[in-house]
């Protein structure tokens, strides 16, 4: 049994990976300021002996004697990371400062959750972990993207300074149970939408892709990462490799949701890339991790969770 401390753990991917830790034994804490999450997340964990949640926002630091930290803590929708920019960096670059320092002198582990993002609007397709990317360092993005892009710096300066035990995955779109019905992501909000009967929103033309990872298969690759030895320490992608329009998403959601939803055209943000698919060959051949859940069954399960949270039969 360890103890883990998980930042952002109160999110979605986060209280998944609570979730997970938890049952495994772990003993938990999960550190979060509820910007993008929120306590009814992990109000099933509340109460258990080995979970406890801390209200903290990782712009400061925290202390606590741990094994291994998951850093998650960082908005991740768009609507949300664009709200307010200046602390979105803060979120990312002081929060990775402040764990970082925690990992040096707690002699942990220590995970980042990075992002496809580094990419930016990608010349190369799909995406190895060896292209370095194409962002624009000062557009609406550029607070999340660049944020997320000098954490990874931070970290691979700890190893080579301190020695710090480092983890870098970059996690490509990911979906399911318990992403926020105001997200603004784009599967919540198709998803939303065809179940309340409202148009779908496409942003742009549609042809513009990305590739849909079920939250189930993140979080495999995540605690598998995390469990290997000290000279792994990415980047690596984790993602689906399943690459669809965003028009071809409002049509399967329309089409498993049914209803009377229109598509609109709404103008495409700014810098939102063009395409977007991970190449998971290092995934494969050094973890042993692929994903399973295809896009079709993942909806499925989305579908389910919205619809009883909306209550719409
Ligand atoms: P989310 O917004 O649901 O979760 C982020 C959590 O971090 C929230 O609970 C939020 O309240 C918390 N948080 C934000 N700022 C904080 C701060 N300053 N101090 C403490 N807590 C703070 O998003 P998510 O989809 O669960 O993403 C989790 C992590 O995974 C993020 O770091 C994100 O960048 C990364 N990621 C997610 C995706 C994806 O598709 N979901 C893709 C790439 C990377
Ligand atoms: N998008 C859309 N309609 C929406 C929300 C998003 O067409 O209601 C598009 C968005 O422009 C982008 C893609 O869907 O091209 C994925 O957007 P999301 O915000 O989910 O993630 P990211 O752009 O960070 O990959």
């Amino acid at each position: 049994m360890k103890r883990i401390l998980v930042t952002g753990g109160a999110g979605f991917i986060g209280s998944h990976l609570c979730e997970r830790l938890v049952n495994e034994g772990h003993d938990v804490i999960c550190l979060d300021n509820f910007y993008s999450g929120s306590k009814e997340n992990v109000w099933h964990l509340i109460g258990k002996p080995n979970f406890e949640l801390v209200r903290h926002d990782v712009v400061n630091p925290y202390w606590a004697e741990v094994d291994e930290i998951y850093n998650l803590a960082c908005p991740a929708s768009p609507i949300y990371y664009q709200h307010d920019p200046i602390q979105t960096t803060k979120t990312s670059v002081f929060g990775a400062f402040h764990m970082l320092g925690l990992a040096r002198r707690t002699h942990c582990k220590i995970l980042q959750a990075s992002t496809s993002e580094v990419y930016g609007d990608p010349n190369v397709h799909p995406q190895p972990e060896t292209y370095w990317g194409n962002v624009n360092p000062h557009g609406e993005r550029s607070c999340y993207d660049e944020g997320k892009r000098c954490a990874e710096a931070l970290f691979f300066d700890y190893h080579r300074l301190h020695h710090v035990r480092i983890k870098i995955i970059r996690i490509f779109n990911t979906y399911g149970p318990r992403m926020a019905i105001n997200d603004g992501r784009v599967v919540s909000n198709f998803v939303v939408q065809a179940l309340k009967g409202e148009d779908i929103t496409i942003y742009g033309d549609g042809q513009q892709t990305r590739s849909f990872q079920y939250v189930s298969d993140l979080i495999d690759g995540m605690t598998r990462v995390m469990a290997t030895g000290d000279d792994f320490t990415g980047p690596v992608n984790l993602g689906n490799p399943g690459e669809f329009t965003m028009l071809e998403l409002a049509e399967l959601v329309l089409k498993k949701v049914g209803g009377k939803s229109k598509l609109v055209f709404k103008p495409l943000p700014s810098d939102d890339p063009k395409m977007r698919r991970p190449d998971i060959t290092k995934a494969k051949t050094e973890l042993g991790w692929e994903p399973k859940v295809k896009l079709d069954e993942g909806l499925d399960q989305i579908i389910d969770y919205f619809r009883t949270k909306l209550d719409i039969r």
